[in-house]
């Protein structure tokens, strides 16, 4: 293993020799990670290594895997309660006198619901963390309730449960898995992980893989069938455990997980967008996550958990948000801090993003920072960027809110005004795409960009031109950023709000009036939008729950969503009232 200070040494334990490695001070808080099918201990190259700074970690190779040894008969030898004990022959041998935090993926995972849930780890496991891989126990009893009670949306779980296990019933025939892999399945597997799973070429997969998941088998064959038939009847976690589910899994159901307090009280859960190899594919996040839990559980905290919606989906992700000083910005700075993020807020006036930040921490963010920037400011915008990623790291969730109103006739409208509008809603919007945009490609690891349009993005209208114009090209470039992005899994999304009670109407330029007709103007609009009165907190909810489902293009409010109807199904309707003259 190519990890820097990585100490080797062999456990024997049961008949086989397993290979342990360990990183980092053995007198801090040990985590053993887990590997999974049909993997060996590489997996967790680049969690290990991040981890490394804060604890002593330890990956070994699981029997018939990597470097370990296998056992003879491979019938047989790869049962749980084997596996249960080459578990405490490595943390004994690792950690003798303290429990140690233990982390799985796919069938580490597996693994890790036996340990955590039989009585004679009792002490020995401080907490779980589990990805990817259901307790055969609790996955039989999941069986056994759609079984005897089923109902429509029951048996339709069920079904989509079976079709994604396909790959478990091809592993039980005889001879056959061992043939594929140790032929042209296990030739073409690092391939296949790329194109299908995105996982990047490394240290990973090693040259074992065949051997490895010719041996792996049979870890399916000495326990899926028993263990889903039988489910034992005791199976509850007696360490915090926190779950990591990755949305677009192709081999597990998140349905899979609907029940699981009952079975561990202690839950912390936690939702990625991401397929099923997340500690190669989001190892910044799941290495966070980690890293998170365990301090918790050190720190006597397994209770706390963030409460705020989405909490599973944002907590401890990074989200930077321009314009976070008033209005729409700002509920959207407290929304992501109420779901445990960690907020940047940005605004070109520093008071108010201090402001923001500082009511972000009280609402629940764990940590909020303030910049000043003016997002049209191209300079500024650079030194921004390259700030937050040398102090905080890469954004996870980018929103581009800052805007500015201007409202007149085209010919009222100077080459000025359309820069000053221009400048900021869509350059603006542009530059933060960019920057932030390109740290999230380079990472690697999937992210969103959220840009804030307007209805008048899709609402012609004969009172604002430059504005409606600016959005529209907003609307334009969060579609094409979308397509070009999505193969990096870093989702843009469009937000459309109609008349949301903000402060832009006061600040809503007014071309074409002296400054006394302007500030009148000003106020009729603050009024009106004002007996409209809807939210700005609402926009952010819809801000957060377009990111959670990965929305292409969010109209909010009811007449922003009927004039995007308009737009699709009768654009002359659009059309004819966008003549209107609006009163003046
Ligand atoms: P808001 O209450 O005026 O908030 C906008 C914030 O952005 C203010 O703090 C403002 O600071 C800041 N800002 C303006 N220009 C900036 C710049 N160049 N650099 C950095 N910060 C800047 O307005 P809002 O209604 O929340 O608007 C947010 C976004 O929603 C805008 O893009 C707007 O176009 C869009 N939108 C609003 C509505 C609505 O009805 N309110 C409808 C559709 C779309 P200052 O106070 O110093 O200007």
């Amino acid at each position: 293993m190519t990890l820097k200070g990585a100490r080797e040494r062999r456990v024997r334990a049961g008949g086989v020799d397993l290979c342990v490695v360990e990183l980092g001070d053995p007198g801090q808080p040990t985590v053993v990670l887990v590997h999974g099918y049909p993997d060996s201990k590489e997996v967790w190259s680049e969690v290990a290594s991040r981890l490394a700074d804060r604890f002593h970690v330890v990956l070994y190779d699981v029997r018939g895997h990597g470097r370990s040894s296998a056992p003879l008969p491979l019938r047989g030898g790869f049962t749980l309660e084997k596996l249960t004990d080459d578990f405490l022959a490595v943390a004994n041998a690792v950690s003798p006198g303290r429990p140690v935090h233990l982390v799985g993926h796919d069938w580490g995972s597996v693994q890790g619901w036996e340990f955590v849930t039989v009585r004679r780890t009792q002490g020995r496991i401080a907490s779980f963390t589990s990805m990817s891989g259901p307790s055969l126990d609790h996955f039989g009893h999941w069986i056994g309730q759609r079984v005897k009670r089923p109902t429509p949306r029951r048996v339709g779980q069920l079904l989509g449960q079976g079709a994604k296990s396909w790959y478990v019933y091809l592993l039980h025939t005889p001879r056959l898995p061992e043939l594929a892999w140790r032929g042209p399945l296990g030739r073409r597997w690092p391939r296949l992980l790329e194109r299908l799973e995105k996982v990047p070429r490394g240290d990973y997969p090693t040259a074992s893989l065949p051997d490895d998941a010719a041996h792996g088998a049979w870890l399916y064959r000495d326990n899926v069938r028993a263990r889903l038939s039988r489910p034992r009847a005791d199976a509850y976690a007696h360490a915090p455990v926190q779950l990591v589910t990755p949305e677009d899994d192709a081999y597990l159901s998140q349905r899979l997980y609907d029940e699981l307090e009952s079975w561990a009280p202690q839950l912390t859960r936690r939702v990625l967008p991401a397929g099923h190899w997340v500690p190669r594919t989001r190892p910044d996040r799941v290495s966070a996550w980690i890293e998170e839990f365990v301090t918790a559980v050190e720190g006597g905290r397994p209770e706390q958990r963030p409460t705020g919606r989405y909490s599973d989906r944002f907590g401890g992700q990074l989200v930077l948000v321009t314009g976070a000083g008033s209005g729409i910005g700002r509920a959207t700075a407290f929304a992501f801090a109420e779901a445990g993020a960690r907020v940047v807020a940005v605004d070109r006036d520093t008071e108010s993003a201090v402001r923001t930040a500082e009511l972000a921490r009280l609402v629940g963010a764990p940590e909020a920072w303030s910049e000043t920037a003016d997002v049209s400011d191209e300079q500024a915008m650079e030194k921004l960027a390259e700030k937050v990623h040398t102090e905080l790291g890469v954004v996870d969730v980018l929103v581009n809110n800052a805007g500015i109103g201007l409202s007149g006739g085209f010919f009222d409208t100077t080459s000025d005004d359309w820069r000053k509008v221009l400048d900021v809603n869509l350059w603006g919007v542009i530059h933060g795409c960019r920057l932030f945009g390109r740290q999230m490609s380079e990472r690697g690891q999937g992210g969103h960009i959220v840009n804030i349009a307007s209805a008048a993005a899709y609402q012609p209208s004969r009172a604002l031109p430059a504005y409606s114009t600016s959005k529209a090209a907003v609307l334009m470039l969060s579609a094409c950023l979308r397509a070009e992005l999505a193969g990096q899994d870093i989702g843009v999304t469009a937000i459309c709000p109609g008349l949301v009670n903000t402060n832009i109407t006061t600040t809503a330029r007014f071309t074409g009036v002296d400054a006394e007709e302007e500030a009148r103007r000003q106020q009729r609009t603050a009024r009106l939008y004002g007996r409209r009165n809807y939210p700005p907190e609402k926009v952010a909810d819809a801000i957060l729950r377009a990111v959670a489902r990965d929305e292409a293009v969010v109209p909010v409010t009811p007449e922003a969503r009927g004039a995007h109807l308009l737009s699709r199904f009768s654009p002359m309707v659009l059309r004819a009232l966008a003549r209107i003259k609006p009163p003046v």
